[in-house]
């Protein structure tokens, strides 16, 4: 880095948030550096995120079907035998070729990477202690903070990943464990509970609340999906707490009781793995040098225009509000980059999709009816199985069904819920219907291919105003 020259924008974090905003800023004629601390580019979604865990989800679904779901298709298989290292070997490929893959587009954008780690000197300069040894300092008009998130802890139980393990940990283990306990039913324990089911282990989630999922998740929804995961083998502990654990010796040893009081119970296993949530990132960036401060949950405190207090230092992705999501923070760096150079920007907060990508995937936007009960609003909700679906049933993945929920007065669509084969896909439909503003009438008299699975999209889009055709 050259220490004269103040560039337009730095970008500290290399991540998702980081990565998106300084190749846009590039694109915009900006002058942008972006400093990444890990060594490679992408941040926790690329290196030990989305990419790792979903090529794990892939493959080892693969494997799970061969074993257990071929000899009603009429395909007789030999053999069949788990090579864990080259399944490692494969999501290795993929996490490098996508993190390469940034580099070279730093490069098309004229974008400045610095391997190191940054931390706030003044309100203009940030100083880099770099990843190859030294240290040196560059200046920028504006600055972006993007350090992402890390795991919560649980304390109590030190990290090692190896037997107490966050998903990083999850993604890297070199043998199946014979048992597994999982604190935590969200997102990631779900996830990582498929991946290790499926690959032989015994896994038991312990989850705090009453259904599983994490937050946002439909109650009908979370309730199907688990049912469908306890008949993959997973087995769950709801509105269960987790109260000490215990590493030494083998195994680890975690102490469980009722959430609300009542008899304890010890749960055995090789590997747990914490997965109670994550939290927004900041240690050694310096915040104190300039005064800025975060909220009680460690957010970096922003405006609307994601602003700090300082305003031309801002902040968007996982290390500031809202939901802790790779296409969120990619939102908020096309729109940061806007603000910087133009002065607007947008991103709708509340057309912003989940995905879970279990077997089946669970997938939604918008609100769900629990949601919309608090808020008292009037809906009707219009829903259709995938077992009355021809494709799913053509494919023999039934299971699941799409859930719609439009204004009971206009029909305007308020939420999408899906559990079924594709939902993640199928979603993306969903999320631009919700977009347009669009009607439960507009998605069902909008011509849908046949066979596909987005027929129950359709029919369930029908079945709020009227009746489904198939069903
Ligand atoms: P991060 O990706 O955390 O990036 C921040 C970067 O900043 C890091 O690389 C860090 O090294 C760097 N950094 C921090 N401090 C400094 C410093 N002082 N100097 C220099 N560099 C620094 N989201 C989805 O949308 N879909 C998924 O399927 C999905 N799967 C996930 C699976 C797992 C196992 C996990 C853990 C997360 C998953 N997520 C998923 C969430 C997603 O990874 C995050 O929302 C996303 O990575 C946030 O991007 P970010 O750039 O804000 O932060
Ligand atoms: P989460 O907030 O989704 O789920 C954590 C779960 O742990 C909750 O259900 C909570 O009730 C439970 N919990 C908390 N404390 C507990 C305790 N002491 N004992 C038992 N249960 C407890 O968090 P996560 O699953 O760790 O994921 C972190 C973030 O990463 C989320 O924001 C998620 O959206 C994101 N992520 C997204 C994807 C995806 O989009 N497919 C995949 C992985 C992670």
């Amino acid at each position: 880095a050259s220490e004269a020259e103040e560039k337009d924008l730095v970008i500290i974090g290399g991540g998702v948030a980081g990565y998106v905003a300084a190749i846009k800023a590039g694109q915009a004629g900006m002058k942008v550096a972006c400093i990444e601390k890990r060594g490679s580019l992408g941040g926790t979604c690329l290196n030990v995120g989305c990419i790792p865990s979903k090529s794990l989800l892939n493959n080892s679904h693969l494997y799970h079907q061969i074993l257990h779901d071929t000899k009603n298709r009429g395909i007789e298989v030999g053999d069949v035998k788990l090579n864990l290292p080259a399944m490692m070997k494969a999501k290795d490929t993929s996490v490098a070729g996508l993190t390469k893959g940034i580099e070279f587009l730093f490069k098309k954008n004229n974008v400045e990477y610095i391997k190191g780690t940054g931390a706030f000197q003044d309100e203009h300069t940030v100083a880099v202690n770099l990843v190859e040894g030294g240290e040196t300092t560059v200046r920028g008009k504006n600055i972006l903070i993007a350090t992402g998130s890390e795991a919560t802890p649980f304390p109590g139980l030190t990290i090692d990943e190896k037997k107490v393990i966050t998903s990083t940990g999850a993604i890297a283990l070199q043998e199946v464990p014979k048992k597994m306990t999982v604190i935590g039913g969200g997102i990631i324990g779900l996830e990582m509970a498929s991946v290790w089911s499926r690959l032989g282990s015994e896994v038991t989630v312990v989850e705090y609340l009453g259904q599983i999922g994490g937050p946002g998740m439909d109650k009908d929804v979370a309730k199907q999906a688990q049912k469908l995961l306890q008949k993959q083998g997973m087995k769950f502990k709801l509105n269960t707490k987790v109260t000490a654990g215990d590493a030494e010796g083998e195994g680890v040893k975690v102490s469980v009781e009722a959430a609300k009081g009542g008899k304890e119970e010890t749960l055995d296993a090789d590997v747990v793995l914490v997965a109670i949530g994550r939290r927004p990132y900041t240690n050694g960036l310096g915040l104190e040098n300039i005064g800025l401060e975060v909220d009680e949950r460690g957010r970096v405190i922003i405006d609307q225009e994601y602003r700090t207090k300082v305003p031309h230092i801002r902040a968007i992705g996982d290390v500031t509000f809202g939901p802790m999501l790779a296409h969120k923070a990619e939102e908020e760096s096309v729109a940061v980059v806007e603000y910087i150079g133009k002065g607007y920007g947008h991103v709708n907060y509340g057309a912003i999709p989940s995905v879970m990508y279990t077997h089946p995937e669970v997938a939604w936007v918008g609100q769900n009816e629990e949601e919309l009960k608090a808020a008292n609003v009037k809906y009707n909700v219009g829903q259709f199985p995938f077992s009355a679906n021809s494709r799913a049933k053509t494919n023999l993945d039934t299971e699941g069904f799409v859930k719609f929920i439009s204004d009971a007065e206009t029909d305007r669509i308020l939420g999408i819920h899906i559990i079924g084969p594709s939902a993640g896909e199928m979603i993306a439909e969903g999320v631009l219907a919700l977009e347009y503003g669009a009607s439960s009438e507009d998605v069902a008299r909008t011509s849908h291919a046949h066979p596909t699975l987005s027929e129950a999209f359709k029919e369930a889009a029908m079945a709020t105003y009227d009746k489904a055709v198939h069903y």
